[in-house]
């Protein structure tokens, strides 16, 4: 078994769609980077990455290749999975947390455990999503970005 950890940050903006694990989620403000901001997903992907010693989703996937403007993390999570297979590795569980003073993410959260664990190829029960405030303090606090930690263990 290996164990690895995954944290990324994204700044909120105007005229942007929010996209947390590939779910679009009706808001004022989304996030804002070169593929679709997907601070869920990416936190997820570095978790797995980190845990089969492959680096960062950074290295993978260069936000100077404009082939990754604008493109769904889901897909990015996709080719993951693959540099995972192919080097024997499935993933046993993952566990993430997002950081947002704002909207509520309750109601959003089981399309997103559906999405990451269909891309993953397990059941939903090994994919646990979380969301919590940071009581109004600090960057999310202000409500200026979001954030998400994930760990994720795998089996070779
Ligand atoms: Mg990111």
């Amino acid at each position: 078994m290996r164990i690895g950890h995954g944290y990324d940050v994204h700044r909120l903006t105007e005229d942007r769609k929010l996209i947390l694990g590939g779910v679009e989620i009706p808001h004022s403000k989304g996030l804002l980077g070169h593929s679709d901001a997907d601070v869920l997903t990416h936190a997820v992907m570095d978790a797995l990455l980190g845990a089969a010693g492959l680096w960062d989703i950074g290295h993978a996937f260069p936000d100077t290749d404009p082939a990754y403007e604008g493109i769904s993390s889901l897909l990015l999570l996709e080719r993951v999975m693959e540099m995972l297979k192919n080097r024997g590795f499935s993933v046993g569980n993952v566990d993430a947390t997002i950081l947002a003073q704002r909207p509520k993410l309750a109601p959003y959260i089981p399309v997103m455990r559906e999405n990451l664990a269909r891309v993953m190829g397990v059941p939903p029960e090994r994919v646990n999503v979380k969301a919590t405030t940071e009581e109004a303090l600090g960057f999310t606090g202000r409500e200026e970005g979001m954030a998400a930690h994930a760990v994720a263990l795998l089996e070779e």
